[in-house]
């Protein structure tokens, strides 16, 4: 049993089945994710409970590298698994409060054209511990607290489902970390299967839909997901989740110069979602060696946007934070492992 990846009252059956009180699971629960530590030989447990835990395994996520951007608040991470595995992640300083983006897998089996993260495959799925881990390691390392969680890091959390939905519900612990689900986004690529499942599940989760592309063959082309459940049946499983928890949704949509960024895309865009309580992000495309594609200009990002405005969408432009730290979602780790991490800003 992963001990800092279990709900507290797995804690306590675990804890009295092995002859201990029953308080001593509160305890345990309270060092984990109150104070946010795992070195449970400084904690107040009892030498008996202590000798009880200590064939049980306790995930450590340790910061490898901390990059920081001398632009603006940005701080990107490099976290270890106790396999040597390594993921990465995102803080960020809005004025609302901190941000943190986290990784829900090693790799990802997605196969998105763009992105750089799936270049490998998966290699594994990360525990509850491991998430609850990559939270707490970047919270101690700035002492700080993180208010807001956006699962966008490496991975796909809806091919993770179980893992991601406990790991969810112990940062919700009241006890714990005490995070409202209305400051999580969980963002997906668009498993349709799972996005039933998590709206039946009471937890008003925000969720956002990587959509990139407006019609079933291009969006086939880019995302192989879409082969899986084309575009009927993603706005179909949107509109029931919409129904079970009143949330607006939010698609990231990455523009690509000249493949999805013309009045096509707007008027397609339109007929498909204009019913629905949403609101459109655009992300400039970042660059990545295996997708030989490029970002539209600064002033057609803007004419797209003005575009979809005017279709009655309601757009953002996402600020690019930390540009002098690299861009998106497992560039850091690729260039890690190429041996390439050196001299593009202060790191630790
Ligand atoms: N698997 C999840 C979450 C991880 S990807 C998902 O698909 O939503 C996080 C976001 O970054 C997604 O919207 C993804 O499509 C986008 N992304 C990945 N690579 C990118 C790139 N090179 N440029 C811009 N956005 C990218």
């Amino acid at each position: 049993m992963e001990l800092n990846g279990v709900y507290l009252d797995e804690l306590r059956d675990f804890f009295v089945k092995n002859g201990e009180k029953a308080f001593r699971a509160n305890q345990l629960f309270t060092f984990f994710h109150k104070n946010g530590r795992w070195d449970v030989d400084n904690s107040n447990l009892s030498k008996k409970a202590l000798e009880i835990i200590k064939v049980q395994k306790i995930s450590k996520t340790e910061i490898l590298k901390v990059l920081e951007s001398k632009v603006d608040e940005t701080k990107k991470f490099l976290f270890e698994l106790d396999d040597a595995n390594i993921v990465e992640g995102v803080l960020m300083k809005y004025n609302y409060g901190y941000s943190q983006c986290i990784s829900t897998q090693v790799g990802c089996r997605m196969g998105c054209k763009f992105c750089a993260s799936t270049k490998a495959g998966l290699l594994r799925n990360l525990s509850p511990g491991e998430m609850l881990g990559q939270v707490y390691a970047a919270e101690n390392y700035y002492k700080i607290k993180v208010k807001n969680f956006i699962l966008m890091g490496s991975g796909e959390p809806m091919d993770n489902f179980e893992n991601v939905i406990k790991f969810l519900k112990i940062l919700h612990d009241e006890r714990g970390h005490n995070t409202s689900y209305r400051n999580i986004t969980i963002s997906t690529c668009g498993v349709v299967s799972e996005i039933y499942k998590l709206s039946e599940l009471d937890m008003p989760i925000n969720l956002a839909i990587s959509l990139h592309e407006t019609n079933d063959l291009d969006r086939s082309a880019i995302m192989p997901i879409n082969n899986r459940y084309n575009l009927d049946d993603l706005s179909k499983a949107l509109d029931y989740y919409i129904s079970k928890t009143n949330n607006r949704i939010t698609f990231e949509y990455t523009l690509i110069k000249g493949k999805n960024d013309s009045e096509k895309n707007v008027r397609e865009l339109k007929n498909r979602f204009s019913h629905l309580l949403c609101h459109i992000n655009l992300i400039p495309l970042n660059p990545i060696d295996e997708y030989d594609e490029k970002r539209p200009s600064r002033e057609d990002i803007n004419k797209f946007k003005k575009l979809l405005e005017e279709a009655s969408f309601n757009v953002t432009i996402r600020r690019e934070l930390g540009p002098d730290i690299d861009g998106s979602c497992g560039q850091l780790r690729a260039k890690l492992l190429r041996g390439d991490l050196n001299g593009c800003c202060r790191s630790n």
